[in-house]
C-alpha cells in the first residue's frame, strides 16, 4: 500500500475496526435476504507526509451516483450554510461561485437568493436534481482537473470555489485539487471545510471513520494536498461542524500570501497534541475500544433489565458504531430518520430496520440512542418530548452519557 499523497509505503496502524460494509449503503427489504460485501476498516498514518487515510477499497462512483444524504434535512447545518454565504459576500464580493458536491442546493441556493451567478457541480444524480427543482443550476459530473478546465472555458473563473464536506471522500486528491484550481480564478479563493483530525482524535470521534472518507486532515497534511494540486493555505478557521471541522481558505499558489497566524496556531495545537509524529496517535485504539465497552456494556445491561432501545438518526458514522460493537435489533430495535429515503430501508452490516421520527412518540421507549451525536443541541430540544413518559436519551460519543430531557 502506498501514501496517496507522497507515495511512500511507511504508512503505521492507528485502529483496526474490523470489516464492515460502506456506510450509505442502505438495504432495501428484498437485499436483507442477500449477501453484503464488508471491506477492511483499518486507518493508517503515513509517517512521511502524516496523511491519515484508508486504502481506496470502494469507488466513489459506487456510493455517490445514488446518495442517501440530503444536506437540507439538517436545519443546523442549513444556517450554517447561509451564514458562510453571507460573510463571504462581505468579505470578497464574488460574481461567480461554484461550489464542488453541492448537495441538494443547501448552500447555492442563498447565492441564488442574492441575486449571485453560481454553478453547482454535484455526482449524484438524485441529489442534484433536487437542487435544480430549487433553481440551482447544477451539474452532473464528479471534479477533476478535466471537468474543472471544461467549466472555466464555458462559465468563466470562480471568484469562489466552495468545497465542503468532500476533501475526505476523493481517493484522488491530487486530481481533485488540480480540479479546483482549474476552477478558481488566478485571484479567487478556494474554501474548502473539512472535518478536523484533532478533534477527531481528542473527541473519539471514531464513528466518522469509513470507507467513504479516503483520508482525514491536520491542517499541516492538508496544506501538503493543497500544493499538490498548486494551491497554498492562507488561512484557516475553526468550525463547530461535524463535531469539529477546519474551513481551509486557499489561493492559487503564484497568487497567495504568507500564512496568517490563525495557521501557525493551529499548527501549534496540533503539534503539542502529538498529531505531528506517529507518537501521537498511540492511545487512540485504546480510547476506542473503551467507547465500545460502555456502550455495549450499557445496552446489555438495558436489555436484561427489559428497558425499551430504539435510535434516533441513520447517519453514516451512526453504521460505524453500530458495526463495530456489534449492535443488532435485540439491543436497538430500530432506529427512526427524517429523510424518506432510508424509511423501509435497513441500516448496512447490522440490518436495523429505519423507520419515520413519528415512531417513538407512539412506542415512547425508555432510551433513545442519538447517533447524530454533532447535533447534540438541535436534537436535545427536538426530542425534548421523549421526556414526557420519562425517557432518557443516550449519547455514545465522546464518552457513554445518559441524559434526562427536560418535559417542554
Ligand atoms: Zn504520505
Amino acid at each position: 500500500m502506498n501514501c496517496r499523497l507522497c507515495g511512500s509505503t511507511n504508512l503505521a496502524s492507528v485502529v483496526d475496526l474490523g470489516a464492515t460494509p460502506p456506510c450509505e449503503l442502505f438495504l432495501s427489504a428484498e437485499q436483507v435476504d442477500q449477501p453484503e460485501m464488508t471491506y477492511p476498516l483499518h486507518l493508517r498514518l503515513c509517517t512521511d507526509c502524516l496523511l491519515a487515510q484508508l486504502p481506496p477499497l470502494i469507488t466513489p462512483e459506487e456510493t455517490f451516483t445514488e446518495y442517501a444524504y440530503f444536506s437540507s434535512y439538517s436545519d443546523s447545518w442549513v444556517r450554517h450554510a447561509k451564514d458562510f454565504v453571507d460573510a463571504q459576500v462581505e468579505r470578497i464580493d464574488p460574481k461567480f461561485v461554484v461550489e464542488v458536491a453541492s448537495n441538494d442546493g443547501y448552500l447555492l441556493q442563498h447565492v441564488v437568493e442574492r441575486g449571485i451567478r453560481c454553478l453547482g457541480i454535484e455526482p449524484s444524480v438524485n441529489v442534484g436534481a433536487a437542487a435544480r427543482d430549487k433553481g440551482v443550476p447544477t451539474l452532473t459530473e464528479f471534479l477533476s482537473p478535466r471537468t474543472g478546465q471544461a467549466v472555466r472555458e464555458e462559465h468563466g473563473p470562480a471568484d469562489l470555489v466552495v468545497a465542503n464536506n468532500v476533501y475526505a471522500h476523493i481517493p484522488d486528491v491530487v486530481g481533485f485539487t488540480r480540479g479546483l484550481r482549474a476552477l478558481v480564478a488566478d485571484d479567487g479563493w478556494v474554501s474548502i471545510e473539512v472535518q478536523h483530525l484533532l478533534t477527531l482524535i481528542e473527541q473519539n470521534q471514531y464513528d466518522t471513520i469509513y470507507h467513504e472518507h479516503f483520508q482525514y486532515y491536520t491542517v499541516a497534511s492538508a496544506q501538503k494536498a493543497l500544493a499538490s494540486g498548486g494551491l497554498s493555505l492562507v488561512d484557516v478557521e475553526l468550525v463547530p461542524t461535524h463535531g469539529g471541522s477546519i474551513r481551509l481558505l486557499a489561493q492559487p499558489t503564484e497568487n497567495a500570501g504568507e500564512p496568517t497566524q490563525r495557521v501557525a496556531d493551529v499548527l501549534a495545537r496540533e503539534k503539542a497534541a502529538g498529531l505531528h509524529e506517529l507518537a501521537g496517535y498511540a492511545e487512540f485504539a485504546r480510547r476506542v475500544a473503551g467507547v465500545r465497552r460502555d456502550l455495549l456494556r450499557f445496552l446489555v445491561d438495558a436489555a436484561a433489565r427489559g428497558r425499551s432501545v430504539v435510535g434516533y438518526g441513520a447517519p453514516g458514522k451512526g453504521n460505524t458504531l453500530l458495526n463495530h460493537c456489534g449492535i443488532r435489533s435485540d439491543l436497538m430495535a430500530y432506529t427512526v430518520d427524517r429523510n424518506p429515503y432510508k424509511h423501509g430501508r435497513f441500516t448496512p452490516g447490522t440490518r436495523i430496520p429505519i423507520l419515520p421520527p413519528e415512531q417513538i412518540a407512539v412506542d415512547r421507549p425508555d432510551y433513545v440512542l442519538v447517533l447524530p451525536w454533532n447535533l447534540r443541541a438541535e436534537l436535545t430540544a427536538q426530542l425534548s418530548y421523549v421526556g414526557e413518559w420519562g425517557g432518557k436519551l443516550v449519547f455514545p460519543i465522546p464518552h457513554l452519557e445518559i441524559v434526562e430531557v427536560k418535559k417542554s
